[in-house]
């Protein structure tokens, strides 16, 4: 089996390389050649926890494999991102495992292609301000993939803890972009894009925040109980997502189907957009949310990418299985 430790993964995989691979596994999945299978996502009862397994199957690819890990929210006091996750991979033909890849970049990375995707789908051409609700270990991630599909003109941004939003100061002005820190009401009104990636579990951005013709990412609701945006602003938007039965279960969705407000089918996948099978966004002035709840075949997408490119550097370890 190959193993492809954790620190050797930020200098093998670009933004470019994953955005590419997360956006063909999202197509794959649309056309029925891939599928994931349900999360597990437990609170253990120990450190505030959150442990589980995401897991697929790329059928055309013949992808196997999860991504084991959670959320340790007492990390970051440890000098350790709060995130910590482990890819594996199998081999579809006999089950047996191929390998064990770092899955902490990964799935940075490919949680901000993924809204980036849904930017570059749904989000008006002539989006100019971003607006960032968070500013942790992710946002920085989301904001660097985020600003390469549009020609946004500043960046605005709010969070609970506002002396954390230095890290998206810093990330704008490596950009080249202006950063201010603003109310959520400032933040509604200048958005044409907002991008909310936080572990909240109440709603922060009301719906009457938010004005017509936004496209919104809501990337930070990925459990059970978990939420970022009132639920009426999702039932009054054009809602898509990576995979409805996550949206649905453990994303931004399962309020408002909860409520009874937004029902199943309201509700459409980004694959078929990027198909070109779903229009996508039909008027400047609809406001889109795209709930990016975080699928296994993200992870595996690119786990495979960084086992080939590892093993192309010369970085891959190889063990005897
Ligand atoms: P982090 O711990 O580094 O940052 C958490 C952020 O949420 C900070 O901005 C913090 O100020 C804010 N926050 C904390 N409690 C809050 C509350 N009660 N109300 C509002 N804001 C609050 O975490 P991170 O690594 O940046 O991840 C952020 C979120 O994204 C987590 O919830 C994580 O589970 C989720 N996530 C989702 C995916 C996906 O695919 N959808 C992938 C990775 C992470």
């Amino acid at each position: 089996m190959i193993i492809v430790p954790e620190k050797a993964i930020p200098n093998l995989i670009d933004r470019t390389t994953s955005f590419k691979a997360v956006e063909a596994v999202f197509a794959a999945m649309s056309n029925g050649d891939a599928y994931n299978f349900p999360v597990i996502r437990e609170d253990i009862g120990y450190v505030d926890a959150l442990y589980g397994f995401k897991s697929g199957f790329d059928k055309a690819g013949l992808t196997l494999g999860l991504k084991s890990g959670g959320y340790w929210p007492g990390n970051a006091e440890k000098g350790l991102t709060n995130h910590q996750s482990s890819i594996f991979l199998f081999d579809a033909d006999t089950g047996q495992v191929k390998a064990l890849v770092g899955g902490n970049y990964l799935t940075a990375i490919r949680t901000a292609a993924s809204s980036a995707i849904s930017i570059k789908h749904l989000a008006r051409e002539d989006s100019k301000v971003l607006g960032m609700i968070g500013a942790g270990h992710q946002s920085a991630f989301q904001l660097r993939a985020a600003v390469e599909q549009r020609n946004f003109e500043r960046i605005v941004g709010w969070n609970l803890h506002p002396e954390r939003l230095s890290r998206l100061e810093e990330v704008s002005a490596e950009i080249g972009l202006p950063f201010e820190a603003v109310s959520l009401e400032e933040l509604g009104k200048a958005s044409d894009v907002i991008i909310s990636i936080t572990s909240s579990f109440a709603p922060i951005l009301k719906a009457t925040q938010v004005k017509a013709g936004t496209h919104l990412a809501c990337m930070g609701t990925d459990t059970k109980g978990k939420q970022e945006v009132e639920a009426e602003l999702v039932t009054n938007a054009t809602v898509f997502t990576d995979e409805i039965a996550q949206a649905i279960s453990i994303g931004e969705c399962q309020h408002a189907f909860t409520n009874g407000s937004l029902k199943a089918e309201d509700i459409s996948e980004i694959g078929p957009v990027i198909s070109g099978k779903h229009s996508g966004r039909t008027t400047t002035n609809e406001i889109t949310l795209f709930d990016g709840t975080g699928v296994g075949l993200q992870d595996l997408a690119v786990a495979t990418v960084a086992v080939e490119l590892a093993l192309e550097s010369g970085v891959a370890i190889e063990v005897e299985n």
